[in-house]
């Protein structure tokens, strides 16, 4: 450049300046090139592995707040180490959801601040459902095409991807997204008391929402999940001698019965509202007119409206009791709201496909009615318009079993190709 310069020297200085903006914005746009982001995500899968072996021996039950720490330390440095800004929360406010710890696990916060306007969000969590010490019987190994490991697919292999993805970032100099922003909470499968509230508020102003659970076993993208609540029946009677005194207490078992008739047919098939009593207690001994009763019911539901609907429902039918006597409360708990396809989030999904095809030559699915099961994805949901989309991690099988769980190899290149490209594709300039 210098020499050009030199012998440049007479002529105008607007041909230099344009031509340097040229060579700019054509090295640029190279560094982002899908050939070059090809070649950086195949030199990624080695060191990708390396990573999840890292993560899969650590154990990070959702409730063993030591692993959790240690893991998040561990993702903390990796993300700083690939330019980002890290933060390590601890959440303080843990929602008071039935079966949740005082305290959850930490949330790693990351961000890279780029040069140019939209917003991209990144979401994986380090928790498991597995207790300590079960790691030994499920260790990290490869296998042929397989990689198993204990919560290698739920969901370490999402963390190491946001981790690998910003690593390609940072060797692609690639900065014209406005910011990525990436959480990894310690709480997912408890339905993430203490780290809704900062998923809701970091999503708001997101354009983009991409997390990284499995597509399962041929990688499908996921652009709806179902929401998850549940109903809690509590009833207050009075205990009495069932033999000598019955007239004197007020039968909570009896009234219990009443209510599961009143609220039994609560579903509607055609908006996919279910709920459905799974659990019931109520007495102790034969002799006793119980004083106590209680019942559990699973609700799903596609739309985040129905379970609002269904809430009131439950409260207005409940002021009618059998026994005037008797106390009844009902309470109702949305353990994961639902989320739906948006219109964005089905053409970010249909840009993923022509990726995948036409780049790749690979097939992929997108499914955009729920299936029943509900993660994190959808608290973004509530608060944000952004195109989001589920199901952006490795292929992969077993989980939630203490068998086999695994991903497969051969899925690692193309999703870390995938997400930087869609990253590219979204980054407005
Ligand atoms: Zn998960």
């Amino acid at each position: 450049m210098l020499s050009t310069l030199k012998s440049n020297r007479n002529t105008s200085v607007l041909p230099w300046a344009l031509g340097c903006a040229l060579t700019l914005a054509a090295s640029a746009s190279w560094a982002a090139s899908p050939q070059e982001i090809k070649k950086i995500a195949e030199s990624q899968k080695q060191s990708y592995l390396e990573t999840l072996k890292t993560l899969v021996n650590i154990e990070s039950g959702s409730k063993d707040i030591e692993g959790l720490n240690q893991i998040s330390k561990v993702v903390a440095a990796q993300l700083e180490a690939a330019g980002a800004e890290v933060s390590v929360i601890q959440p303080k406010e843990i929602m008071k959801l039935d079966g949740a710890p005082d305290q959850t696990g930490p949330i790693v916060k990351a961000v890279l601040n780029g040069k140019g306007k939209s917003n991209i969000m990144l979401l994986a969590h380090n928790d498991t459902v597995y207790q300590k010490g079960q790691l030994q019987g499920q260790p990290f190994r490869i296998e042929g095409n397989k990689a198993y490991g204990l919560g290698i697919l739920d969901d370490k292999q999402g963390v190491a991807g946001v981790i690998h993805v910003l690593d390609m970032l940072k060797q692609l100099k690639y900065q014209d997204y406005g910011t990525i922003t990436v959480l990894i909470n310690s709480d997912e499968e408890i339905s993430s008391p203490g780290s809704r509230q900062l998923i809701m508020d970091t999503a708001k102003n997101q354009d983009v929402v991409l997390s990284f659970e499995t597509g399962g076993l041929d990688g499908s993208l996921m652009l709806a999940t179902s929401g998850i609540g549940a109903a809690y029946l509590d009833i207050k009677g009075r205990g009495a001698h069932a033999g000598v005194k019955p007239e004197a207490g007020v039968n909570a078992l009896t009234e219990l019965a009443f209510q599961i008739q009143q609220l039994e047919n609560l579903s509607n098939p055609k908006t996919g509202l279910k709920l459905n009593w799974t659990v019931a207690t109520a007495g102790k001994t034969r002799n006793v007119i119980p004083d106590q009763a209680s019942a559990q019911a699973d609700a799903r539901s596609l739309k985040p409206q129905d379970f609002a609907t269904l809430e009131k429902t439950l409260q207005q039918k409940v002021q009618t009791k059998k026994l005037a006597e008797s106390q009844v409360d009902v309470k109702f708990e949305v353990r994961r709201p639902p989320l739906e396809a948006s219109a964005q989030a089905k053409k970010l999904a249909a840009q993923a496909q022509q990726i995948y095809k036409n780049e790749l030559n690979l097939p992929m699915k997108v499914e955009t009615t729920a299936w029943g099961g509900g993660t994190d994805a959808a608290f973004a949901g509530v608060t944000s318009k952004a195109a989001i989309i589920e199901g952006m991690g490795m292929s992969g099988d077993g989980l939630h079993s203490d068998k086999a769980e695994y991903i497969l190899t051969d899925s690692i290149v193309p999703r870390l190709y995938l997400v930087t490209r869609l990253i590219v594709e979204s980054s407005k300039p």
